[in-house]
């Protein structure tokens, strides 16, 4: 019922000569049974659509304003990203709550302006290591997603939520599959009350899925696919978990 998502997060890494080989090498590998994406940083946008339009690949942006439009000057609205035919922009990374000060709030006024251009909002959530160990897991993402389903009222638009403990990312230190699903089992539990339909949202997890352990967790009832840092800069890692789905 629910499809199998595994979205590619580059971060800030790419060139043009690289990023020309790693969607080559994604195109080849084609055809997936799961939908997959690629969310790569601005400038690489339309070169991106490009590449990917003739086929069944997405592509998104990693981040958005808030704001529609005016004197922001850095910033890049949903509008624009829409024009780049995005179909997806992550939202709430934590890298973005960490480093540049995100609130909940900013995160859910950021889903709320991609879904106002019909851009599907990738919602990030995840405890850090100190709140787990403080038993705090549950808390701290319920209250992240909770200040989204509220700002978007019944959630009418797609989203989608994606699950990535901090203290997994870049870290080579996977949640275990029952860990992860444990939280995404809260969190479609919260979307199904807030919404009625959370049995039809996807949760992606996220933080050092690589091709050996990708089957696995994608195999636990509520993680619908991934999203996926460093094992999406290399065409052979990434296609291996796109197959896992
Ligand atoms: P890694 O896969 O490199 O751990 O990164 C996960 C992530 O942050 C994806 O958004």
């Amino acid at each position: 019922m629910r499809k199998t998502l595994v979205v590619g997060n580059w971060k800030m890494h790419g060139s043009r000569p690289a990023n020309a080989e790693l969607l080559a090498g994604i195109l080849a590998a084609r055809p997936f049974t799961a939908d997959v994406a690629v969310c790569v940083p601005f400038p690489y946008l339309f070169e991106t659509a490009a590449t990917l339009a003739a086929s069944d690949i997405r592509w998104g942006a990693q981040d958005v304003s808030a704001h529609e439009q005016g004197a922001y000057t850095g910033e890049v609205s949903a509008a624009m990203l829409a024009e780049c035919g995005c179909r997806y922009a992550l939202v709430g990374h934590s890298e973005r709550r960490a480093y540049h000060g995100e609130s909940d709030q900013l995160v859910a006024d950021k889903a709320k302006a991609l879904l106002a251009r019909g851009v599907t909002p990738i919602v990030c959530v995840g405890e850090t290591l100190a709140e787990r160990d403080a038993g705090q897991t549950e808390d701290v993402v319920k209250r992240q997603l909770a200040a989204v389903i509220h700002t978007l009222a019944h959630c009418a638009g797609e989203i989608v939520v994606a699950y990535e403990p901090v203290w997994a990312i870049g870290t080579g230190r996977t949640a275990t599959p029952e860990q992860a699903q444990a939280v995404h089992a809260v969190l479609r539990a919260q979307l199904q009350a807030a919404t009625g339909h959370g049995d039809r949202m996807r949760i992606l997890y996220g933080g050092s899925v690589k091709p050996d352990n990708a089957a696995t967790l994608f195999a636990m009832p509520d993680i619908d696919g991934g999203l996926i840092g460093g094992a999406s800069l290399k065409a052979a890692d990434f296609v291996a978990i796109c197959r896992a789905a």
